[in-house]
């Protein structure tokens, strides 16, 4: 059946065909493969595709009897190239980790493949992570599907590009800052970062310790519960997991009656685009609509979030990143006079610039004279974001905002200026500085691109943070299968 149209087809009503028999895991991973031919040469959303371990799995789960315990078997899925998946080249968009193969897989990709999940392949992102538009990749610069032009935000561009594509029903990103909210909100579709310590971090190539989190960037909030329950969990292989109190379930609420959204108002007037504003305001009244009451909430330390998160970030990453050092992973230089010589060659040729000023930044924020008045300086800005979060929900169950404040920008209007680049994650880096759940919801369109709305909620309440972006969604009913290049 290769004229399966996957277009809009959310993992779940993937799940739902292959229950029924109305397609086998092989028409289905085919399908997702047939499409990654027609659209990915102007998209660019996969690193690697692996079609023919693809095909082998699916084989494999069509030919055994249908398992109960195991609703998602057959699913496809696209992985960030930031997760180790045994066998398969991780490269993180890095020259450095070019041919790297991990011999063991993350424990998120452990749980999916014990889930009979199929991998489609890898997706494109800021090398390392680090980046807002995906134009870091040593590789390849991904598109917007929505406008070709554009970028498609990052660093999990890859992973929120190849769903508003169809180029899978759902994929893994992973957040450092706002890497999966903030492509999630440029490309049309849902992204959550999940509590930190929901999800385990082992196997997923470090960046900042303190704030990574693997997520879900789906088609819908359904798909984002149904991911979160596959991988959440607590693992003793990365000792800060807690898991989740309760699984998150499908989620169905259909009003937001006794609810509390807090706007943040640090993140109104200018800080965003008119068009990001206006279709927020509408946002706001939708969730009135609803029942939800919503009221203006000032926290102001997260006007320092992103000046305390570029030390706290780098500073980790500096430390992170001293492992690729041409012994133990990927790239070698080629001639080097001696070991010293090879550990400087083989960084200076693997990173990318954006890599490297990482690195310097914060190597000298940790260095003995500024560790003070720098990084410990950023730390105690960060606990003065946990207080003000703390505050805020003390009175209201849930904050929102933009999640970006604009649209998607061209390819190359911010390579030549990182600050810029770096307030791209404006709204979405304080919720990674205290750990809290934050999810990226499409919320309607101005020009023609995406614009998402973020609503965050305490430690650990996805279930409750889900459930009232489901009903929010349902009132939306915002389209997020873009027309390929259908806004240009
Ligand atoms: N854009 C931010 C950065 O460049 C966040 C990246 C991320 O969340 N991984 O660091």
């Amino acid at each position: 059946m290769a004229s399966l149209d996957v277009t809009g087809l959310s993992a779940h009503s993937c799940r739902e065909l292959l229950a029924v028999g109305d397609v086998s895991a092989v028409e289905l991973t085919q399908a997702y493969l047939d499409r990654i031919s027609a659209v990915d040469g102007e998209v660019q959303a996969y690193l690697l595709v692996d079609g023919e371990g693809a095909l082998a799995a699916a084989e494999a789960v069509d030919a055994k009897p249908k398992d109960k315990r195991l609703p998602w078997e057959g699913v496809p899925i696209g992985l960030k190239d930031v997760l180790c998946v045994k066998g398969m080249e991780t490269t993180c968009a890095s020259r450095i980790l070019k041919g790297y193969r991990p011999p063991y897989d993350a424990t998120a990709i452990a749980k999916l493949r014990e889930a009979g999940l199929i991998f489609l392949g890898k997706l494109n992102m800021d090398e390392f992570a680090m980046g807002s538009s995906t134009e870091n990749s040593a590789y390849q610069v991904t598109r917007n599907p929505w406008d070709l032009d554009r970028v498609p935000g990052g660093s999990s561009g890859g992973s929120a590009a190849c769903v508003a594509a169809a180029e899978a029903p759902w994929a893994l990103g992973s957040d450092t800052g706002g890497s999966i909210r903030q492509p999630a909100s440029l490309c049309g579709v849902v992204g959550l970062k999940p509590t930190y310590g929901a999800v385990s971090r082992y196997g997923l190539v470090a960046f900042a310790s303190s704030l990574d989190q693997i997520g879900p960037v789906t088609r819908d909030v359904t798909d984002a519960a149904a991911l979160l329950d596959l991988v959440a969990g607590r693992d003793p292989r990365d000792a800060t997991t807690t898991g989740l109190n309760e699984p998150v379930g499908v989620p169905g609420r259909a009003d937001l009656k006794g609810l509390h959204f807090g706007i943040i108002k640090e993140y109104l007037g200018e800080a965003s685009e008119p068009g990001v504003r206006e279709v927020f305001s509408a946002a706001v009244a939708t969730i009135e609509a609803l029942g939800g009451k919503c009221e203006e909430v000032s926290l102001p330390s997260v006007e320092r979030g992103v000046a305390a998160y570029y030390l706290i970030a780098p500073s980790e990453a500096s430390s992170n990143l001293a492992r690729f050092d041409g012994v133990r992973y990927g790239y070698r230089t080629e001639h080097s006079e001696d070991l010293y010589d090879m550990y400087v060659r083989t960084r200076s040729e693997g990173f990318g610039d954006e890599v490297k000023r990482r690195i310097m930044l914060g190597t000298y924020a940790l260095s003995a004279g500024y560790y003070d008045a720098y990084y410990a300086q950023a730390q105690r800005t960060r606990t003065l974001i946990i207080q003000d979060f703390d505050q805020a929900f003390g009175k209201f169950d849930y904050l929102i905002s933009p999640t970006s404040p604009t649209v998607a920008f061209k390819i190359g209007e911010r390579t030549a200026d990182p600050l810029a680049m770096y307030l791209s994650d404006l709204c979405t880096i304080p919720v990674n500085l205290a750990g809290l759940p934050g999810i990226s919801l499409p919320a309607g369109h101005s020009d023609g691109l995406p614009v998402g709305l973020q609503i965050v909620g305490p430690h650990f309440s996805e279930r409750g943070l889900l459930d009232a972006a489901y009903a929010v969604e349902q009132e939306l009913k915002v389209d997020v299968v873009a027309p390929l290049g259908g806004a240009r």
